[in-house]
Parts: structure tokens; sequence; C-alpha cells
């Protein structure tokens, strides 16, 4: 479990995508509107660690395109019913700034009224999935309000990012996720809806073996990387990604809201000895493949 008051790290930024590295697609970018991104800050603050960027959604786009990124998966998560419309008209207007260079993830918050006609008009709009959050939405993902979501992703085939791992928790949180999550639950959701794309951030943590050896077992579950190869948090085991399924891991910063330089991860990538191939498909390949489109916009 995560302390509170984690420390920031003040390490170099580049100013553009390291040298050496394949076109990168960034899987895992939060934007929020404005009072919703200063109240996670605070909260960040007060609860886990100093948020690094502090910037507008439009900014966070912005940001990460103009210094090489190609492409960007944005996501946003309801905290409370009833603000989902919103959030995903957000994600809507935000996509139509970054033509061809953004997609957005629908929010919904599990067992608010309406869900399915919420992600329903969300993804006429052009968002491409779901994003949910364990952590904050307090649901357990064999829940029977959660098979209306999962219904309509794997009728409509679109993918769902959902944090279920137990970590990084936080006792600020309103519920325990050690309570809501664990592995043989998402395992239960995979084998219930065997055509559903599900992508379990920060490579499971702190199940991290056994998500590993899930996406061996099952061809509809992808990982990402999120702040997992930073080497922020206190880990039992060094992450490893030589010897994981490359083409179910994604990589994906959660820019803007980490503690520490945005290209962190990906130089960290660079020198981590993978095969190219491998890279390609962390960085861009094993994405398009989960989020369902077979190629992405190239970058300047
Ligand atoms: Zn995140």
């Amino acid at each position: 479990m995560l302390s509170p008051n984690l420390p920031s790290i003040d390490d170099d930024e580049g100013t553009r995508v390291p040298e050496g590295l394949p076109r990168v697609l960034d899987a895992h970018v939060h934007i929020f509107p404005g009072n919703i991104f200063s109240a996670i800050w605070a909260w960040f603050d007060e609860n886990a660690w100093p948020i690094r960027y502090r910037l507008s959604a439009s900014d966070v786009l912005a940001y990460l395109l103009s210094r090489g990124v190609s492409h960007v998966m944005a996501l946003q998560y309801a905290h409370k019913p009833g603000i989902s419309r919103m959030l995903n008209q957000h994600m809507v207007d935000r996509c139509r700034e970054f033509p061809g260079r953004v997609t957005g993830m629908a929010a919904v918050f599990p067992g608010e009224e309406n869900a399915k006609e919420i992600l329903q008009e969300a993804f006429a709009h052009g968002l491409m999935g779901v994003k949910l959050h364990a952590h904050v939405q307090c649901f357990d993902m064999n829940a029977q309000e959660m098979d209306v979501i999962y219904d309509v992703c794997e009728s409509e085939q679109k993918p769902i990012l959902m944090h279920v791992g137990r970590e990084p928790k936080s006792v600020a949180y309103r519920c325990d996720p050690y309570d809501l999550c664990s592995a043989r639950k998402l395992e239960k959701v995979l084998r219930n809806y065997p055509k559903l794309r599900v992508c379990v951030p920060h490579l499971g943590f702190d199940e991290i073996s056994i998500y590993r050896n899930l996406i061996e077992k099952y061809d509809t579950l992808w990982l990402d990387t999120t702040m997992m190869l930073a080497d922020y948090f206190p880990l039992k085991d060094a992450i490893e990604l030589k010897g994981y399924r490359a083409d179910r891991i994604m990589y994906g910063s959660d820019f803007p809201n980490i503690p520490y330089a945005w290209d962190r991860e990906l130089k960290r990538l660079r020198n981590s000895g993978l095969p190219q191939e491998d890279l390609e498909w962390i960085l861009e390949k094993s994405a398009a493949h989960f989020f369902g489109f077979a190629s992405v916009s190239q970058g300047t």
C-alpha cells in the first residue's frame, strides 16, 4: 500500500521522444475538465504523490504530441453517478482539437442509470472504449451491475481498460481495493465474456506474476506498463519485461498525474535491451490491436 506523500523525483526531462525508439503511442493519458483536475491535484498532494504536470486537458495532449508522441489514448473516469455524459462530451471535444492524433475513452459510473445509453451515445460520437477505476468507483467487477457495461462493450466490440489491480492503493479511497479486486475475479470476467477485450493497467500491480501468466492464457487480456517501469514504487520483484508476451503489453505514461519526468519510462524502455520487435509491440502495435485500429496516424 502507498504511504501518503510519496516523493517527487526531480529528474531531467527531454524535449522529444528519446532517440532510437520506434513510434510511440501513449495508451494511458488522463484528461479532465479543469475543476475536476484541480480536485485530483489536491487529492494527490494530500494522499499520494505531487503531480509534476498541472496542465489543462488541451495542454496535456498538446504537450505529448509536440514532443513526438504519435498518438494519445485519453482517459477519464466518473467518480460519481450523473457526470458521465458531461465527461464524455468533454472528451469528444478535446479529441476534435487534435484530429487523428487523440482517441478518447468513455466514462461511465458502474450502477448508474442509463449506463447502456450513455455508452452507446459515447461510441456513436467516436469514443473507442471505456475506462473504469475500481479504487475510485468502488465497484466489484463480478457484480451484476457490471454486466450491462461488459455487454455493450462486447457487442459493440469496444475494449475496456479497467484499473482492477489492488495497487497503487491509498487509505484515502472510500473502499479497500484488496476487498474488491483480484486477478481471480478478473479471470471470471474473461471467461464470462470471451470476446471482450480487457486491459489491466500497472501490469496488474500487486499481482504482477499472476497477470503475467494470465496474458499467456487469454488472448483477450492486455496489460499496460503505466508507472511500473519508473522504478518509483517499492516493488517486491523488479519488473523484467523480457519474457513477457510483448503483443499483450502496451506502454502508457499516466501523464500528467506523475511525480517524475514525462519521458522517464520511455528512456528506460530504450535502455531495456528489449529486441526492436518487442519495442514496436509495446510502444504501438499492442495498443493498436487492443483499441481496434489496425494502423494509427503517424506523428511528426
Ligand atoms: Zn491512470
